[in-house]
């Protein structure tokens, strides 16, 4: 049997994907990268040294092109590391042209910055009926951080109570300002209202007005904020005895007040405006003059620390554990030409696409990653560079 993969998108997170991919043919036996831009196909093919893997220019938007890109490659599984905006059009092809699916991040519509996994679980029962697995949010967060609450609850808990996710970025890009992932989704994600979980209920707060400085592994302190994040809907959904969850990102200083000058000068805005008789969206604009994530990688130093910070009971008794990893910005450009945070969304991308071309990761119907056995998972993040390290009963600070 042949494997035969499509990876949409040739950003950052696709860059990785594609080494990931190269690095482990005795599982992808045939690569075809298809983006907006051919060209960047081609380039990344060709830094790959591969020349086997093919290339396509593919409009993600038009289920009518996807289908045709499918019909004639015949590929078994789609891994989306396009944008949010073309998750349903890429399911909607996958479903009529019999393709299994994954992607890293939850489908949110262009003109409203709000993410919510209802849209694509709608899909369920076509995905189930048609034999087809999709598999959703398989990046870091969410992905690996569905993972290790999986892999809590299965080997450390009777009851999971409260789950704390830490996501630090303590690099350095030696630039003013930048994102680490496409501006226009990463700015449209952190200027939203924040929103947690507890007792049973949404709790809404201003964006970033809660914050505190929690201690990460081999960097120290760092102020970080509650915000939403899209597994927090998930994984209180298939652990209800789930009391609080959260989730925290830290920033800097510097970038706060960067952003806040966006805002306040209206160039976060999603919707379109009249400029010189020409239709632009300003946050789409500010993503054309920003540094672009994928050149960050050459000077980026330090490193990100993301993980699960969660309490409950076990035989019992109350436990706490905390499961992360570390990812140095310099060992991953090493590897792939690409910064920290593509590289922990591109490597766990590629880990949920081997299990589930090894049958492990495969069930009709549409599931969340903490659907799936953590085993075979952990196991892959240790030998596919994302080590993870555990620590029980110590302080969580939260
Ligand atoms: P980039 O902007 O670097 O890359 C996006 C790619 O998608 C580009 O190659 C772009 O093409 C292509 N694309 C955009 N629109 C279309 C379209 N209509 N048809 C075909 N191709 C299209 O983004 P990243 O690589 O940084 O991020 C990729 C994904 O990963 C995003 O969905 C992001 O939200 C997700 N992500 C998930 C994380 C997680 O931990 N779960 C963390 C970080 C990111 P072109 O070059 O022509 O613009």
């Amino acid at each position: 049997m042949i494997n035969r993969v499509l990876i949409i998108g040739a950003g950052g997170v696709a860059t990785v994907v594609a080494h990931k991919v190269a690095q482990n043919s005795h599982i992808f036996h045939e690569v075809m990268i298809a983006s907006r831009t051919k060209s960047k196909c081609d380039d990344l093919v060709k830094k790959l040294g591969r020349e086997d893997f093919k290339t396509a220019q593919v409009d993600a938007d038009s289920v009518e092109e996807l289908v045709s890109l499918m019909t004639s490659y015949q590929p078994q599984l789609v891994i989306n590391v396009a944008l949010p905006y073309q998750d349903l059009t890429i399911m909607e092809a996958c479903l009529e042209c019999g393709v299994n699916y994954l992607d890293t991040a939850n489908y949110e519509p262009k003109d409203e910055a709000k993410y919510q996994y209802s849209w694509q679980w709608a899909f369920h029962e076509r995905f189930k009926k048609a034999g087809l697995t999709a598999i959703l949010g398989c990046g870091f967060d969410p992905g690996v951080t569905g993972v290790y609450t999986a892999h809590a609850a299965k080997h450390h808990f009777d009851e999971i109570q409260y789950l704390d996710i830490v996501d630090c970025n303590a690099g350095d890009h030696h630039k003013a300002f930048a994102t680490n992932f496409n501006p226009e989704i990463n700015i449209r994600e952190i200027t939203q209202r924040g929103k947690y979980w507890e007792n049973g209920q949404w709790n809404e707060t201003d964006p970033l007005s809660v914050h505190q400085p929690i201690t990460y592994p081999q960097v120290g302190p760092k102020e970080s904020y509650l915000m939403y994040h899209e597994e927090l809907e998930s994984l209180t959904k298939h652990y209800p005895t789930i009391k609080r969850a959260r989730f925290w990102m830290t920033f800097g200083q510097e970038y706060l007040t960067h952003l806040r000058v966006i805002q306040d000068i209206g160039m976060a805005r999603i919707d379109e405006i009249d400029y010189n008789g020409q239709k632009i969206v300003p946050i789409q604009f500010l993503k054309a003059v920003l540094p672009n994530p994928q050149d960050l990688g050459k000077d980026y130093t330090g490193e990100t620390s993301i993980g699960c910070r969660i309490r409950g009971i076990k035989d019992g008794k109350e436990r706490s554990y905390y499961v992360y990893n570390n990812c140095s910005h310099q060992a991953a450009y090493q590897e792939t030409g690409m910064q920290g945070v593509s590289y922990t969304t591109g490597v766990p991308a590629t880990i949920g696409a081997m299990l589930f071309f090894e049958d492990k990761w495969q069930r009709p119907g549409v599931y969340n990653v903490e659907e799936f056995d953590p085993d075979p998972f952990m196991k892959y993040l240790n030998e596919q560079g994302l080590p993870w390290h555990e620590e029980f009963d110590k302080d969580l600070e939260l």
